[in-house]
C-alpha cells in the first residue's frame, strides 16, 4: 500500500474549503505514516483545478476528466474511485463528511470491506493503529473508532475540526489522467440537474460574528444586533430561537440544525448555550458572553463574558470602536 488518497470535492467551480480541512488532516498523517498526499478529482474541463490542487501540497493528482462528471452521479463517481483504487492501491482514502463525502465512501468501504471512519474530528496514527474521534449525542460523548493502519482504510473528516490548507505557488506536482470507469449497470441513475439553495449569506468564512438570541427581545430589537455586526466588519449569526421567531433569515443560524462555524470572535448577546446551540461554535478561538443570567451554559465555554444586558453593552462597546 502507497499514500495517503484525498478526494477533491468541486462546488461551483472551486475546491471545496472542507477538501481544504482534510488536506491538513492528510497532511498530518502522512508526516506520522511516512506517506505522500495524493489527490483525485472528477469533474468535466477540471485542469485548471487539478493544477490548483497541487498548490495546497499534493504531489500527484489523478484526473478524471470528462463529460460524464460534469454533474455529480453517485454510482458513477463510486465506479470510478473503485477503480482507480484498486490502480493506485493507497492506504487511506480522505474526504470531507459533507453530503458527498456520506455517499460516496462508506460505499467504497463496503465494496472493499475495509475499515469506515465515519465523520470524525481528526485522524492520528496510535501504535500500529489509525484512530478517528467521532462526536455522538452532539458531542455530550466523544466515541473512539480504531483499525490497523495495515489495511486499507476510508475515513470521513467533519468540517470546522482542522484549518484550511494554505495555497503555495511555489509547489508543483504531477497530474495524472484516469480514465472514468462505469458499467452499465452504474447507468441505471442518470444526472438530471443541480439545484443550488439561494443562500443570503454564507457565515461559516466570517472572522468575527455578532450573534443574538431571544434576549434580544423583539424582531426590531433585532437590528442591534446587525449594526454591531456591521460596525465590527462582521456578519449576523443567530440561536435558532431568534430564527423561529423569524427575526432573522434562516442562513445566519449557529448550531446543530445551522451552521458549524469556527471564526476568530463570536459575541453571543442573549444567547443561553443550549448544547445544540454550543456544538456549532464552541471551537470559535475567541467567544465573548453578553448575557444578564451569570448561570448560562454559554459561560462555560466563553473566554469572556459581560453579565449585563445587551442593550446597554452592545451601544457602549460600539462607542470604543
Ligand atoms: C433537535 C434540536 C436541534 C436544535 N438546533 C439548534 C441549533 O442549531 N441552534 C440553536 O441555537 N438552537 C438549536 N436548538 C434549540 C436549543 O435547544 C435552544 O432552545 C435555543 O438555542 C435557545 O436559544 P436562545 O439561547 O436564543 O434562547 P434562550 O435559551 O431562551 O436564552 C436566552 C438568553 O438570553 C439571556 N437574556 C435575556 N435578556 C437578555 C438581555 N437583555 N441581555 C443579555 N442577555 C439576555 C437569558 O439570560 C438567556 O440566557 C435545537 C433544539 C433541538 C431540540
Amino acid at each position: 500500500m502507497t499514500n495517503i488518497l484525498v478526494v477533491i470535492e468541486i462546488a461551483k467551480g472551486k475546491i471545496m474549503g472542507i477538501t481544504k480541512e482534510c488536506l491538513t488532516a492528510a497532511q498530518k498523517l502522512s508526516e506520522n505514516l511516512g506517506k505522500e498526499v495524493e489527490g483525485v478529482i472528477l469533474g468535466q474541463d477540471i485542469s485548471e483545478l487539478a493544477l490548483e490542487a497541487t498548490k495546497y501540497g499534493i504531489k500527484k493528482v489523478h484526473k478524471i476528466d470528462d463529460a460524464q462528471f460534469a454533474g455529480i452521479n453517485i454510482l458513477h463517481h463510486t465506479r470510478t474511485l473503485e477503480a482507480l483504487i484498486n490502480e493506485v492501491n493507497p492506504s487511506v482514502v480522505i474526504a470531507g463528511a459533507s453530503l458527498y463525502g456520506q455517499e460516496v465512501i462508506p460505499r467504497l468501504a463496503a465494496r472493499f470491506g475495509s475499515a469506515m471512519f465515519a465523520s470524525v474530528k481528526d485522524i492520528t496514527v496510535e501504535g500500529d493503529n489509525l484512530v478517528g474521534i467521532h462526536p455522538l449525542f452532539e458531542e455530550k460523548l466523544l466515541g473512539t473508532l480504531s483499525a490497523t493502519k495495515h489495511q486499507l482504510n476510508f475515513v470521513t473528516i467533519l468540517s470546522g475540526n482542522n484549518p484550511e490548507v494554505e495555497k503555495d505557488e511555489s509547489l508543483s506536482g504531477e497530474i495524472a489522467d484516469f480514465a472514468p470507469s462505469i458499467s452499465d449497470s452504474d447507468k441505471r441513475e442518470a444526472f438530471v440537474e443541480e439545484k443550488i439553495a439561494k443562500v443570503s449569506v454564507d457565515i461559516t468564512k466570517a472572522k468575527l460574528v455578532v450573534a443574538g438570541g431571544r434576549g434580544v427581545g423583539g424582531k426590531e430589537k433585532y437590528s442591534i444586533i446587525i449594526d454591531a455586526a456591521k460596525e465590527l466588519g462582521g456578519e449576523v449569526g443567530a440561536s435558532r430561537a431568534a430564527v423561529d421567531a423569524d427575526w432573522v433569515p434562516y442562513d445566519h443560524e449557529v448550531g446543530q440544525t445551522g451552521k458549524t462555524i469556527t471564526p476568530d470572535f463570536y459575541i453571543a448577546c442573549g444567547i443561553s448555550g443550549a448544547i445544540q446551540h454550543l456544538v456549532g461554535m464552541r471551537n470559535s478561538k475567541t467567544i465573548i458572553a453578553v448575557n444578564t443570567d451569570e448561570e448560562a451554559p454559554i459561560l462555560d465555554v466563553a473566554h469572556y463574558a459581560i453579565i449585563a444586558d445587551l442593550h446597554e453593552v452592545l451601544p457602549e462597546l460600539l462607542k470604543k470602536v
